[in-house]
């Protein structure tokens, strides 16, 4: 079929042992548990398309105990009541273990997701380490405020003193996707837990097992039993009967656009706080007089890092006409370089896509956009002896009405236009539902400075793209969602505003 070698290296004697214990279990109120019906369903490597293992397929009857054990742990247990201070300690420990295990962990996430090793040995779960500090933190520093009032009826000889409380949300949904599963698990648990808020767990259903890892790390770090409870299972069976959990305060949710609107539906019942992050179509503008040895291996890694499996990959790209073809052949000649394989297989760079069900639909997008009149060249099609593999594809004679230019791919496929000013780029720019990100490539301040006003998007990197630290908020505008997932606002998200008004 192809020349890319899928091999899976050997496993390290840590993971075999995670492998070898047998179907993997969830966690409840502190207890290892297989699904009340007993059902597991099959984790896979992407690369090879072999079994890892069973995992316990969780219902809505486990989400009930589940949700029942994160009730009792905010209504009764300590967790909420916990000095600031031992809570910063506990979230500080579990950063702790996160780096101890480490290469355990970037292990399990390559075998179950398929990235290349390095991206979550050395960006991804730095990350989550890095979120985990910045979270405890935040946790000693939740404040409110003291209010000076105007309201001139209080009895005589008496005065008014009024304050706000931040108070935990209360049980909280996290619900993640697969492209990422470790931090972006992470950046929900860390700020809710920061709050004093606990936690029911759902991974996506094709990455399960370093969640499953890092809860053995969080009881490790010595949290209370029921602050973070993990429930296996499908999206349309687990998923969403957490999403509509009647005791339930709060979801706190990653993924695509469509399953966000019907988290939103979902959560109607008992009005649930809402927080979304969701997909984007995210511009790379390229204006005539960038560094284009910064901006060609920018502008490729934009969106081939992760295989383009990433909410803020740079798929429309942008470049100024006097320069496209430098550009574009440029990006094809880096993207030519890139070598496929195996991601434990540390020479890689890049992996499968996560399963060789979202590589044919990837594969899907290309062939409408071929049948549309658009050019195609480097990958494309699904390839390597699961069909998980799509190498770096890049396309060109698009117009704006195409799907490919439109909906969100999420593999590695750059879609190239260009521009003569930079009013006509702004407004193609933002000719998107989406609003998650974007990157402008220049020498001119000024010109970095307007197009990141003017472009619609939650973040806006000059002459870089995806830079990412815990201190700076990420999330969407239009359907990329509700809320930032980082910044110091980040444990807002989770937090209630009481007013205290008083006559004294
Ligand atoms: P998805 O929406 O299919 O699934 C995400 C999670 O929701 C999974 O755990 C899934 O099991 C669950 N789910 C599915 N249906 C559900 C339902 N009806 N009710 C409740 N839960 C349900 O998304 P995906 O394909 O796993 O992930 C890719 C998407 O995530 C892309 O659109 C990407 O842009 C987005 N994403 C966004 C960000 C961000 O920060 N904005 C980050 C990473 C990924």
């Amino acid at each position: 079929m192809s020349m890319i070698n899928a091999t899976r290296p050997p496993l390290s004697p840590k993971v075999e042992a995670f492998l070898a214990r047998g179907d993997q279990k969830m966690l409840i109120g502190g207890e290892w548990t297989a699904a009340l019906s007993h059902e597991t369903f099959d984790t896979l490597d992407p690369a090879t398309g072999a079994k890892l293992g069973g995992v316990a397929r969780g219902g809505a009857d486990d989400i009930d105990r589940a949700v029942a054990a994160a009730r009792a742990a905010f209504d009764t247990g300590a967790w909420p009541a916990m000095l600031p201070q031992a809570r910063a300690q506990l979230l500080w420990r579990i950063a702790d273990l996160i780096e101890a295990n480490i290469d355990e962990l970037a292990e399990l996430e390559t075998l179950d997701q398929g990235k290349a090793l390095y991206v979550g040995r050395w960006a991804e779960i730095p990350g989550a380490i890095a979120h985990f500090r910045y979270c405890s933190g935040l946790a000693q520093s939740i404040e409110g405020a003291s209010i000076n009032t105007s309201i001139g009826y209080q009895p005589p000889g008496k005065e008014m003193f009024a304050y706000t409380l931040k108070e935990p949300v209360g049980v909280v949904a996290a619900i993640v996707p697969w492209n990422s599963p470790l931090v972006l698990t992470v950046m929900k648990l860390a700020p809710a837990l920061a709050a004093g808020c606990t936690i029911v767990l759902k991974p996506a259903e094709d990455t399960s097992l370093t969640a499953i890892r890092l809860l053995e790390l969080i009881i490790e770090a010595g949290l209370p039993a029921g602050v973070v409870n993990l429930v296996t299972g499908l999206g349309s069976e687990a998923g969403a009967a957490l999403a509509a959990h009647p005791l339930v305060d709060k979801v706190a949710f990653t993924g695509s656009t469509a399953t966000g609107r019907a988290i939103i539906d979902a959560a109607k019942g008992n009005f649930k706080r809402v927080s979304l992050e969701l997909g984007g179509k995210s511009p790379v503008i390229i204006l005539p007089d960038a560094d284009l040895d910064l901006a060609i291996p920018g502008a490729a890694n934009a969106i081939f890092f992760n295989g383009g499996q990433v909410c803020i990959a740079g798929s429309r790209l942008y470049v100024h006409h006097s320069i496209r073809d430098k550009v574009i052949d440029g990006i094809a000649a880096y993207a030519a370089g890139i070598k496929l394989g195996h991601g434990l297989d540390q020479s890689t760079q890049m992996g499968p896509l996560v399963s060789a069900k979202h590589a044919a639909k990837v594969a899907e997008f290309v062939n409408d956009a071929r049948g549309a009149g658009a050019s195609i060249s480097g990958g494309g099609e699904t390839t390597g002896p699961n069909g998980s593999f799509i190498a770096p594809t890049v396309i060109t004679d698009v117009r704006p009405d195409m799907r490919i230019v439109r909906e969100e791919v999420f593999g590695p496929v750059l879609v190239v236009q260009s521009f003569d000013d930079v009013d006509a780029v702004i407004a193609e720019a933002n000719d998107s539902e989406y609003g998650l990100a974007a990157s402008v490539w220049t020498e001119s301040l000024s010109n970095a400075h307007r197009l990141a006003k003017r472009v619609k998007a939650g973040t806006v990197w000059i002459n870089s793209h995806a830079m990412y630290d815990p201190s700076l908020p990420i999330g969407g505008m239009k359907a990329s969602g509700w809320g930032r997932d980082a910044g110091k606002g980040v444990v807002d998200n989770y937090l209630e505003t009481k007013t205290v008004c008083a006559v004294v």
